[in-house]
């Protein structure tokens, strides 16, 4: 099937109320009704397009959702105050006391942390596999087990998961596939191939300019609204609704998404390929040598690339962090956790956005000291950037003549 989301994106069309070329912001918490009978069944959920209080809906929500649902080509989306406000409403609202879930090793550490400490309370059990090695995903999957989880591009690793396979094994055992495409927004549709739920923090690349938390589930109408029911859905009830003036502002910074994305991809493959070459350790699904790289070719979108995000091992932590200082100190980028913004963002995984891993299971999944994770910003000149990481690797004596010395 011809990937055409991003078209049907750039198709949609919202006007503001005095003909503005953006649409009106919803500036109410709560809407006035003419009769009494359509308040009532609007709380009832049987009204289309009524409003009735904005934790349950509002317009700037809803123009958000739609155009994330256009990008993912799924029926309906609907959006969070955060990825994890996104995350854990979907999971509490598939899961009950007693079930059981089968997830990857290597997700965010968030999502990782919520899993396997706060869901342990509400008696729900979580498996977390090599979710590229599908024979263990399925031995895995009992009778209580209510999802499969995973991220499409994992954290931080970079591992890609085989959707169609993933999906084809859950349609066997009558689950959903749940992902979550905060890496590979475009590059890889994961609804096309045969996702049913996908998550995304829009924090990251969907918004991209590091300025506000938010989350989006896109699924079917009947998911969505689930989620939103006044009586038992989870979004709802937890309350973690995104604010309408955040909501206005991502749907302006979506518009130029498709050509973020493309020179994240860009930068990155053009650093990925100069690091591998000075003998460095790179991971990056663009490149040949990535475990991951003919999954990711298969399923991605061709123009977008491989995504942002690469990571090299240095070696050890010390080294880790004195590149890192360095790196920052020339204004290379940032020692900041959070990926998708315009400049370079650069974090060691094993001791911030992954530190809650334990550090026995970080060894096991190859999350070593000296890795550090790249979001690779969309420097208009990569190749000096390039030039000067170099440099500083050679000062720190990471890199010399071509051979690594750690
Ligand atoms: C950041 C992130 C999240 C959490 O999103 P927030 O917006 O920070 O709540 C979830 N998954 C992935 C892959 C992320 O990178």
């Amino acid at each position: 099937m011809k990937y055409k989301s991003a078209a049907q994106l750039q198709e949609l069309q919202y006007f503001g109320e005095f003909g503005g070329v953006n649409p009106s912001i919803s500036d109410s918490s709560t809407y006035t009704f003419l009769s009494a009978k359509t308040m009532f069944d609007t709380f009832e959920g049987n009204t289309e397009g009524c409003y009735l209080y904005s934790r349950h809906s509002s317009p700037s929500n809803l123009y958000l959702g739609e155009a994330l649902a256009a990008m993912e080509g799924t029926e309906a989306a609907n959006v969070y105050a955060s990825g994890m406000g996104a995350i854990s409403a979907v999971i509490m609202q598939l899961c009950n006391a007693g079930d059981h879930i089968v997830t990857s090793r290597t997700i965010y550490g968030g999502t990782y942390a919520f899993m396997k400490n706060f869901l342990k309370k509400y008696d729900i059990a979580t498996s977390f596999v090599d979710i590229t090695n599908l024979e263990k995903v399925a031995s895995q999957i009992t009778p209580k087990t209510k999802m499969i989880y995973c991220e499409v591009v994992s954290n931080p690793l970079l591992e890609v998961a085989d959707i169609k396979a993933m999906s084809a094994l859950a349609k066997k055992h009558g689950i959903p596939l749940v992902v979550d495409n905060t890496f590979s927004p475009l590059s890889i549709g994961a609804a096309h191939l045969g996702a049913d739920i996908v998550i995304h923090s829009l924090t990251k690349f969907i918004n991209g300019t590091s300025d506000c938390v938010a989350g989006a589930v896109c699924g079917t109408s009947e998911f969505c609204l689930s989620l939103k029911d006044v009586n038992e859905g989870a979004g709802m009830l937890f309350g973690s609704t995104l604010d309408s003036l955040r909501a206005a502002s991502i749907l302006k910074n979506m518009r130029t998404l498709h050509i973020r994305i493309k020179k994240h991809s860009e930068n990155a493959m053009h650093l990925a390929q100069c690091f591998e070459n000075d003998g460095l350790k790179v991971g990056y699904p663009g490149l040949k040598s990535h475990k991951g790289h003919s999954v990711f070719k298969e399923q991605m979108n061709t123009e977008y690339g491989f995504g942002g995000l690469l990571t090299i091992d240095v070696g050890s932590l010390e080294k880790a962090n004195a590149l890192m200082e360095m790196m920052q100190h020339k204004n290379l980028g940032y020692l900041a956790v959070s990926l998708g913004f315009y400049k370079t963002l650069f974090s060691a995984p094993g001791t911030s956005t992954s530190s809650e891993i334990p550090e026995e299971e970080q060894q096991e999944m190859g999350l070593t000291d000296g890795l550090i994770r790249f979001s690779v910003g969309l420097d208009n000149d990569i190749h000096k950037t390039y030039l000067d990481m170099k440099a500083c690797m050679q000062e720190l004596d990471i890199l010399e003549g071509g051979v690594i010395l750690t």
